[in-house]
């Protein structure tokens, strides 16, 4: 084999491997991006459905806190009517000397005896208890002490007073809430109170049937901050003020409203919704664990996320897989188009190729209106080496000659190729005849000293005869005439005396 192949197969062969590694790169690197974006989609989407889980659930808690609401203040509201009814009927002379009995049956409707209502009381002055809903007889108490007595005594306009949770002495210490309106003499001074104690069992039954997840939470606060009722139910919670807790403030910052905090009660992030009751000075609130409010989406984010990023990574290693089989496949085709171009004993350009480069550059010199030389090179009487010394020694001279033509040549754009049996052909495009004469001397000097032996030949070694041909095409001209004009130098060459170079052409 050659060891130096022509510039021009050196040219073809860096350009393939150049396309083939590019190739190869754009299609791993182009699997990875694609493999990128969809796991940065998927991660988009999954962002997203966790936004949806904190949306829906805040939707939940705000339906939770208007359902508890609305039931609070209907109740609210019953009893206020049924307070103002006894304020009403205690100034009424003819209802106050009424039978005992009568009187009460007038004096206290229905609501008196509605579910979770404790009692209700008319206290005088003193506190004392001058008229019991439950019995026509007023039981024994004084409620002087009580906080919503105080505030209704010194406070003429303190209008429906709803006072901070109590244990009830007259229901055998029963957490309640206590209602109340001031009775005013004529004047305008205090004459005692009428109060409704309602049992907060009917906020803890009412927040019992509203679901809120495991770890939910919903409480009743009183605007002074004053715990009513808190679900988890938890005694020691009811009637513990939390005005100084960062939820509390935030409570009062808006008439409704939601965000997200630990809780100072369990130190659990949650998710409230809060809500100002418009008649009564009460605060709704209603939370959900973040724990409850991703669970779902979490178990589904790591399902959903690991697959992503599995597929991915099998994507990538897909994409660099391809692109490495690409890279093989195209490799055994640049080589396969290799061969085809190469002549296998001289590992020099065969005759097809030559009719391309030759098509190719007649065409360019035609063109650039250059000087193009072609080299008819012929080893002589190479039959009788052939005859003498067997065919493969003629096989390895023709690789050495061969090698002799390749290193005189070192322009670029400068090709040899085999032309057929012992004939080779080289062209030199942009070259005037000069150039073709140096180069052609140059391919004779180096096949003569190299001194393969050859008793048959008058030189007593093998010795090749040259024709050049130097030619600037004209528009009409055609490279056929060229290749005559290169055949007849080289048979000039022959016909006087061999180890020769001959020159045909113009320029
Ligand atoms: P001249 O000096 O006039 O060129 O005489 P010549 O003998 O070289 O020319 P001719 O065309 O009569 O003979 C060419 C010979 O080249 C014929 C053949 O024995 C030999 N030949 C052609 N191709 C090959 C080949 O691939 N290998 C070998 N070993 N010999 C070849
Ligand atoms: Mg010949
Ligand atoms: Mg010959």
């Amino acid at each position: 084999m050659i060891e130096t192949e022509t510039n021009w197969i050196a040219r073809l062969t860096s350009r393939i491997q150049r396309r083939l590694s590019s190739s190869s790169l754009v299609v791993a690197t182009c699997g990875s991006v694609i493999s990128f974006i969809m796991v940065g989609l998927c991660g988009v989407v999954l962002y997203q459905s966790r936004q949806d889980a904190l949306d829906h659930t805040r939707d939940t808690l705000q339906d939770i806190a208007v359902i508890a609401q609305r039931d609070i203040e209907r109740n609210l509201e019953l009893y206020e009517l049924s307070l103002q009814a006894v304020v009403d009927g205690l100034q009424q002379p003819d209802v106050m000397a009424l039978a005992p009995r009568l009187r009460r049956e007038i004096l206290f409707d229905r609501a008196a005896s509605a579910k979770y209502l404790g009692s209700m009381l008319v206290l005088d002055a003193a506190g004392n208890i001058i008229i019991d809903s439950a019995n026509d007889e007023p039981r024994q108490g004084n409620f002087a002490d009580r906080q919503y007595f105080i505030v209704q005594r010194d406070n003429p306009d303190a209008g429906l007073y709803i006072s901070d949770p109590f244990f009830s002495r007259l229901r055998g210490g029963s957490p309640s809430i206590g209602l109340s309106r001031r009775i005013s003499h004529p004047d305008g001074s205090f004459a005692g109170i009428v109060l409704l104690a309602v049992n907060i069992e009917y906020f803890h039954n009412l927040f019992a049937g509203l679901s809120l997840g495991p770890h939910g939470s919903m409480s009743l606060i009183g605007n002074d901050g004053v715990m009513i009722m808190r679900q988890p139910y938890d005694p020691h919670v009811i009637g513990r003020n939390i005005k100084g807790a960062s939820t509390f403030q935030r409570f009062l910052s808006a008439p409704e409203g939601s965000f997200s905090d630990t809780a100072s009660i369990d130190g659990t992030r949650r998710l409230y919704w809060f809500a100002n009751s418009p008649h009564a000075p009460l605060i709704i609130m209603v939370a959900a664990a973040e724990q409850d409010i991703y669970a779902t989406w979490r178990r589904r984010a790591l399902t959903i996320g690991s697959l992503m990023i599995v597929f991915g990574a099998a994507f990538i290693a897909l994409s660099v897989l391809l692109g490495a089989q690409l890279r093989r496949r195209m490799r055994a085709e640049s080589e396969l188009q290799l061969l085809a171009r190469t002549d296998g004993l001289t590992g020099l350009n065969n005759r097809r190729s030559l009719g391309e480069i030759l098509d190719q550059e007649w065409r360019r010199a035609k063109r650039t209106r250059s000087a193009l030389s072609l080299l008819f090179v012929d080893i002589d009487w190479f039959k009788a080496y052939n005859d003498t010394y067997g065919h493969q020694t003629g096989d390895d001279a023709l690789a050495t000659v061969a090698q002799c033509i390749s290193a005189s040549i070192r322009r670029p754009a400068d090709t040899a190729a085999r032309y057929g049996g012992e004939e080779f052909v080289v062209v030199l495009p942009d070259t005037h005849a000069s150039g073709a004469s140096e180069i052609a001397e140059k391919i004779r000097c180096a096949i003569f000293e190299r001194g393969i032996e050859h008793a048959g030949s008058a030189y007593g070694r093998i010795t090749a005869g040259i024709g050049a041909v130097s030619w600037e095409p004209q528009l009409e001209d055609n490279l056929t005439a060229v290749i005559k004009a290169a055949d007849e130098a080289l048979y000039n060459a022959k016909a006087t005396g061999r180890n020769k170079v001959a020159q045909s052409g113009l320029t």
